[in-house]
């Protein structure tokens, strides 16, 4: 059976794994994401240890991923240090000498929860992240939104709390969702996460804005399904609460299925993104 290499490249983290399904992928390999040559060089170093056919890795953004770009697989500019125009996809495709398969870190990880998690069967859904940064990876018919340009969902603009003062943490807009609802802006108001559990106002203000965002795309979009995951989801009754905010933001327009059918965790836990790797990588070989 073919064997897959898996990457998901994170703002603070890297994960790699190897597999040729869900069910015998690897257990991910971490490295620190510093600067694209140490971090694609490790990346690249651990992998040419393994017997593989093709490659999928899905990054932070924001990429260039219109196929008729001359820049296809691209960094764009972004305020993380010496990775704007690193071309990620050729760098790897020549390190390793096969073919690789490259979407955004959200797209993957909505590919993922579509194969073996909790989209399986359906062919229009999103996967939202709520973590260092706040994403969206869309699936429409299936395939994901790759081009002109990627969904950049974090960015949308939100109706501000009453009683939230917070200027906001986005470098470009400060208060747009994930200015106001993305981990950095939580950790400046209420201290470290390890501290969060248990207080109140954390959920209150993440999925007072964050469902905000999704109430745009279900409206926009329509999703069947809205998977959240990312680090500040772990917190204990996240999704209850965002449902709960959700559905009183709807007001009963349209009428929808049940809101614990329209969103849902991970099926995957953390792995979405590894398991998208695979996906993509899977479809390098056609
Ligand atoms: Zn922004």
């Amino acid at each position: 059976m073919e064997q897959f290499g898996a990457i998901e490249i994170g703002g603070t983290k890297t994960l790699v794994a190897v597999g040729s399904t869900w069910d015998d992928l690897s257990p991910p390999h971490r490295i620190a994401t510093t600067d694209p040559d140490e971090t694609l060089g490790a990346v690249v170093a651990y992998l040419a240890e393994h017997d593989l056919t093709a490659v999928g890795v899905c990054s932070f953004g924001p990429l260039d991923l219109d196929p008729m770009s001359t820049r296809f697989g691209t960094m764009q500019f972004t305020p993380k240090r010496g990775w704007s125009n690193t071309p990620v996809r050729d760098l790897l495709q020549t390190a390793l000498g096969m073919p690789v398969v490259i979407d955004t870190d959200v797209n993957g990880a909505a590919l993922g929860e579509g194969r073996w998690g909790a989209t399986q069967r359906m062919t229009n859904f999103a996967y939202v992240t709520v973590g260092t940064g706040v994403g969206a990876g869309i699936v429409v018919d299936g395939k994901t939104i790759t081009h002109p340009r990627h969904p950049e969902m974090g960015h949308v603009a939100v109706r501000r709390l009453s009683d939230d003062p917070h200027p906001g943490s986005c470098p470009y807009h400060g208060d747009c969702l994930e200015g106001l609802a993305a981990g950095p802006a939580l950790e400046s108001r209420f201290g470290v996460p390890e501290s969060w559990a248990g207080n109140d106002q954390v959920l209150r203000l993440v999925n007072g804005y964050l469902a905000q965002g999704l109430l745009d795309l279900i409206y926009i979009a329509g999703p069947e399904r809205i998977v959240v995951g990312g680090g500040v989801t772990r917190l204990p009754g996240f999704h209850d609460d965002l449902r709960h905010r959700l559905g009183a933001m709807m007001a009963g327009y349209p009428q929808m299925p049940d809101l614990d059918l329209l969103v849902s965790p991970p099926g995957l836990g953390t792995l979405s993104g590894l398991a998208g790797g695979l996906v993509l990588a899977a479809t390098g070989l056609r």
